[in-house]
């Protein structure tokens, strides 16, 4: 896909980062860093459409996240890493586009049905939630990205991104580029429970998680529902732990589990074990950095003010050119 070269995306802080969006997002964020110019964002207002009513965790949650960033391997010499608050004219942008999009195009956004179900618990009849695919095209045309990393399920939000951006570059002037969508394709990871890994759903492998609490998760997770005994054969291709292995083990020992867990040659139990030890020791560079940073905020402290900085000068140039073109 031909696109220019730079990248925007950006996370909600509603909490601890699992490996879920290490494999599905951020190692996608890391190998991008080589090639583009990228802005990732700490998304605290998107955080705001669900966690409206309990915020207590939001501010915490974007200095944690940006932790889990760094630990990982963003780099913030080629990355610039900022807090969506912290740039006030996202806000402005927002209220621009609110006033040219058309409901039609937000009531027919399928992630809004989804999550108003699968938030069940919380009230999501907000105008900020109907609106967040708005504000999100703000987040992305703001910077004037060409491309935007997202996963299949996003796909909807980029391409309302896109139809808002033609409009008001039909309306207006011929202000920001289309942005593209670069999908990422990663292995479904899913929870220890076998559902969507997800913090709502307490069934997450943390980026932090290590030592005993990561044997023990591990040790929890579904396995093949066929495989209940010891001598039963297994069917690793449908294994959630298996889909692990082929992240976290060599070629050859995946290769030689699939066969030995076809014929019953290894249990469940000896197949975990394995497992957590070859996570804990692919993360334990990971867990090396988060604890430097952990003992060093005000670095962190100063990355997203550098960071904030350098978002605040694009977004200051393109809210010049928006409010000529708009004459306002
Ligand atoms: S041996 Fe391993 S791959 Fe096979 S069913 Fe058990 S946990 Fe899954």
């Amino acid at each position: 896909m031909e696109t220019g070269n730079r990248i925007l995306s950006g996370m909600r802080p509603t909490g601890k980062l699992h490996l879920g969006n290490l494999h599905g997002a951020l190692e996608n964020w890391i190998d991008l860093q080589r090639n583009y110019e990228c802005y990732y964002f700490v998304a605290d207002w998107h955080a705001l459409t669900s966690d409206y009513g309990d915020t207590g965790d939001i501010h915490g949650s974007r200095i944690d996240m940006v932790i889990d960033w760094l630990s990982v391997g963003l780099d913030p010499e080629k990355s610039t890493l900022f807090v969506q608050s912290s740039i006030k004219e996202h806000a402005e942008l927002f209220v621009i586009l609110s006033m040219i999009t058309p409901l039609a195009w937000l009531e027919r956004n399928p992630t809004y049905k989804e999550m108003k179900t699968e938030l069940s618990e919380k009230d999501l009849s907000t105008f900020g939630f109907l609106g967040y695919p708005v504000l999100q095209a703000a987040d992305i045309i703001m910077y004037k990205a060409n491309g935007v990393p997202v996963g299949v399920d996003q796909l909807p939000h980029v391409e309302l991104t896109r139809e808002i951006a033609r409009r008001f570059n039909f309306l207006y002037r011929e202000i920001f580029p289309i942005p593209e969508t670069l999908l990422t394709d990663f292995p479904k990871l899913l929870g220890i429970d076998g559902r969507k890994m997800s913090k709502s759903y307490e069934n997450s492998i943390y980026i932090s998680d290590r030592g005993d609490v990561l044997e023990k998760k591990v040790a929890a997770m579904f396995t093949d529902p066929q495989r209940m005994r010891r001598n039963d054969p297994g069917r690793p291709e449908i294994c959630n732990v298996y889909t692990f292995h082929q992240i976290y083990s060599p070629g050859e020992d995946v290769d030689r589990i699939g066969v030995e867990c076809r014929k019953a040659g290894i249990g469940c139990t000896d197949c975990k074990r394995q497992l957590s030890a070859r996570i804990a020791e692919t993360m334990k560079p990971v867990h090396d950095r988060r604890d430097y940073y952990l003992r060093h905020p005000e670095e962190v402290r100063a990355i997203i003010e550098n960071g904030n900085a350098r978002a605040s000068r694009i977004a200051r140039q393109t809210m010049e050119e928006v409010r000529e073109a708009v004459r306002i």
